[in-house]
């Protein structure tokens, strides 16, 4: 069996998709979740959401966000996603 070609499967893209949008990923892993999430709109919805995340978490932690709007829009970021699946 090769395992050369790996294609990756959804659930093992989520489980990456902090480490992929933290920047923490090697290329070549990298490479592979960015390819999936071209192709899969399921992930791709994933990791908007969590971007967005990342996003409100970075700002948070220079100080440029207030913590108050951050959990309101955490709040609506998880309503959409549901709304959504
Ligand atoms: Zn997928």
């Amino acid at each position: 069996m090769s395992d050369e070609k790996k294609v990756r499967d959804c659930e093992s893209v989520v489980r990456e998709l902090w480490d992929f949008l933290d920047a923490e990923l090697d290329d070549a892993t990298a490479a592979e979740i960015d390819a999936h999430l071209e192709a899969c709109r399921h992930c791709r919805s994933h990791a908007d959401f969590e971007q967005r995340l990342v996003d409100e978490l970075a700002g948070l932690r220079r100080g440029h966000t207030d913590p108050e709007a951050l959990r309101e829009r955490v709040r609506a970021a998880l309503r959409e996603a549901k709304a959504e699946s």
